[in-house]
């Protein structure tokens, strides 16, 4: 019987995860997404999409495909996926990693200021008329609608269909990673004064938090959500290493 694992993805350490782990021929790996995105990026391993249908569909899932291990590289907001995951594999009696990124760390000249979820983030952009680049995911720039007085600049992977209810906002469609001489150019030619952002940490979206440091402005940087306490690495190296440990080649 081959080790199967499941690796929960929909990041780009998920992605390069994969790729090591096909090296070992007697792994049988399934990456999982949960299909937020209208055109993923191609995997290096078999994919399934979409939910399990809470903790109680990922326990039968794990059993009925024969999963050996978990490693859940989602995202660090996705906070729900990890709580399900640790749950779920404690029922089923499987060994669980989480591969978590550690957050940016705020050095001289960062004007950072961290609120906790996305409401929190409009109101502290005030009353007064800013200009905003929203980088967030295209479901949470929704609540922006709220402070119509702004003028934005989103960035998401996939379009804002239907567009922000606001008089004055400008789509960029894009994925990362953005470079920080790049993101520069993107906030002068918008007259961006004020960030919000996740704290996703990884170098593929600093660009902009070095972009914003460089021009002296402010960013308001959504908390990082609790997550379950569960063996954890912050490099795909690590993670490797533990499949090693686990399943011996
Ligand atoms: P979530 O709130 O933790 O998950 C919600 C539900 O989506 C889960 O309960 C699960 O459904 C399903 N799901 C999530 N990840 C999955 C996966 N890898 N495979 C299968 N099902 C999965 O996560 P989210 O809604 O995806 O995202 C929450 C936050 O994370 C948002 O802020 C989002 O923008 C951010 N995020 C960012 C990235 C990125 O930038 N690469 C990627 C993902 C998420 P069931 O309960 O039915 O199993």
């Amino acid at each position: 019987m081959p080790r199967r694992i499941l690796i929960l993805g929909g990041t780009a350490d998920a992605r390069r995860l994969a790729g090591r782990l096909t090296a070992r021929a007697d792994l049988d790996l399934i990456l999982s997404l949960a299909g937020r995105t209208e055109n993923p990026v191609t995997q290096p391993v078999p994919v399934r999409v979409g939910g399990f249908g809470g903790i109680a569909g990922l326990v039968t899932t794990l059993k009925t495909e024969g999963i050996s291990a978990v490693i859940d590289a989602t995202h660090p907001y996705a906070a729900q996926m990890s709580r399900h995951a640790a749950a779920a594999c404690a029922e089923a009696g499987l060994p669980l990693l989480a591969l978590r990124r550690a957050p940016w760390v705020k050095i001289a000249g960062d004007k950072w200021r961290e609120v906790p979820d996305v409401p929190a983030a409009v109101a502290a952009l005030g009353e007064t008329p800013r200009r905003v680049f929203l980088a967030l995911g295209r479901n949470e720039v929704r609540a922006f609608a709220a402070a119509p007085q702004h003028a934005y600049l989103v960035r998401s992977v996939d379009p804002v269909v239907p567009p922000l209810a606001v008089p004055d906002a400008a789509y960029v469609v894009a994925r990362g990673p953005f470079t920080a001489e790049g993101d520069r150019a993107l906030l002068e030619e918008h007259r961006i004064e004020v960030l919000v952002a996740k704290n996703s940490g990884g170098p593929a979206t600093y660009g902009k938090m070095e972009a914003a440091r460089a021009l002296g402005l402010e960013v308001l940087l959504l908390a990082r959500p609790e997550v379950p306490d569960v063996e954890a690495v912050e490099t795909a190296d690590a993670a490797v290493a533990w499949v090693e440990r686990l399943f011996p080649g």
